[in-house]
């Protein structure tokens, strides 16, 4: 069990406690969950007592490991919450969030976690503002949250405090939505639009992996022209919506919404999807965009002028990018995406490459299937199948009817410039 208190709010720390009742075995071995770049945060002052006696606490290479020796325990030690870089634009670095009356925590960023879990289930009592509300990705009942598998905690995400919050069940998923600051739209009008999102997704892609999932919508800090305006990522059962505080009404019948059908519908289409890899994200991420708009339009979010619109963007983007004749879509990924330019080419290329993908299987089958069933199989069939990327996609089209697709996608991802996509540029404009 672990429990959140503020250790000291103007230096932005957080204080955890954790308690391990009848502990078994000699040795506790604690790790914090580790990025690409290192690992998410560094504990301080860790220490650990049982039945009023200090433990031995020995850190070694990112682990700390505790004599316990048999009976109960209990570790505690702070995070500083505040990120260095919380007004760049790597807004991925500043997932957790400690404000004046309310926070978002996500768990990798301050739960340090046991080597091998000691439980099946931990409860995380979240005591930051106390008397405010709580919401999260699992179970929550006043100020506890109940994580159903310890392997899960890195990925759980939690609201507390001065949100409001709404829920709504959607065909057997609980859906939760935890929104923060001031919008020019109502809550309910907003949480109205996202609830109509989840149910086309719902409708047309069949049960999602899990029961309960919880939306968190803030204010994006990052501001500036050339900077997004608004922001998406998920994290198992939760999402991360950060808008634009000076964002109009208008835009709940628009773009922006894309990110709620764009990151929900990654509970599909993701990395786990068909064993992917990088080569794959042209379509993990392409096909999803490509998939989002069409949602936002069969939703009646946007309307049919308005998903031409993005799409004019994304092919214009495209065309002028200095990547296109060089690079196959299906590269992008392997290549700096630290490059904008690069990122582009997998999204915008992406994107296309499931348009005509998703028109050459439609034409294949009469207008039977299209790209979402292909989707929803590969889904379906997810981690019962040893092939992989594009052999499961074009093994998919195939069970659904479909016919061989192989040559095309070589074309169309592995080939730079495909000509499937510069012949419909005309189409295009
Ligand atoms: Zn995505």
């Amino acid at each position: 069990m672990y429990r959140l208190t503020l250790a000291d709010r103007r230096l932005s720390v957080i204080r955890v406690e954790a308690f391990v009742y009848g502990f078994g075995d000699g040795r506790l071995v604690l790790r914090a969950p580790r990025s690409e770049t290192g690992t998410f945060f560094e504990p301080i002052n860790l220490s650990a007592v049982s039945s009023g006696a200090a433990l031995d606490v020995r850190e070694r290479d990112g682990a700390w490991s505790i004599e316990a020796g048999n009976g109960d325990l209990a570790f505690s030690y702070d995070v500083v919450i505040a990120i260095e870089d919380r007004y760049s634009p790597d807004v991925r670095s500043m997932l957790t969030f400690l404000g004046e009356d309310r926070c978002r925590i996500l768990g990798r960023d301050v739960f340090l976690v046991p080597e091998a879990p000691f439980a099946s289930g931990v409860l995380v009592d979240v005591r930051l503002f106390p008397g405010g509300g709580l919401s999260s990705s699992a179970p929550a009942v006043r100020d506890r949250i109940v994580v159903p598998d310890a392997g899960e905690l890195p990925r759980t995400m939690a609201a507390a405090g001065a949100f409001r919050f709404l829920s709504r069940e959607i065909g057997g998923v609980s859906v939760a939505l935890a929104i923060g600051d001031a919008w020019s739209f109502g809550d309910e009008e907003f949480f109205d639009v996202l609830c109509r999102i989840v149910a086309e997704e719902l409708a047309l892609l069949g049960p999602p992996p899990r029961s309960r999932y919880l939306f968190v919508c803030d204010g994006n800090p990052v501001r500036g022209g050339a900077r997004f305006d608004y922001y998406g990522i998920h994290y198992d059962g939760s999402m991360l919506l950060l808008l634009d505080p000076r964002i109009d009404r208008s835009a709940l019948m628009d773009a922006p919404m894309a990110i709620i059908a764009h990151e929900f519908f990654h509970n599909w289409n993701s990395e786990t999807l068909a064993g992917a890899d990088e080569s794959f994200q042209w379509f993990t991420e392409g096909a999803t965009v490509y998939c989002s708009y069409r949602i936002l339009e069969r939703a009646n979010v946007i309307s049919s002028a308005q998903r031409a619109a993005h799409r004019r963007t994304v092919a214009s983007r495209y065309r002028a990018n200095p990547y296109r004749e060089r690079v196959a879509i299906g590269e992008a990924a392997n290549r700096d995406m630290g490059d904008k330019d690069m990122v582009n080419l997998l999204y915008d290329g992406g994107y296309l490459a499931a348009e005509a993908l998703d028109e050459r299987i439609r034409k294949d089958t009469g207008g039977r299937i299209g790209i979402i069933d292909v989707i929803r199989r590969l889904h379906e069939r997810s981690g019962r199948t040893d092939i992989a990327g594009e052999a499961a996609l074009t093994a998919a089209v195939i069970d659904l009817g479909g016919s061989d697709i192989s040559g095309f996608l070589r074309e169309l991802v592995r080939t730079p410039n495909p000509h499937v996509i510069a012949d419909r540029f005309s189409s295009l404009e």
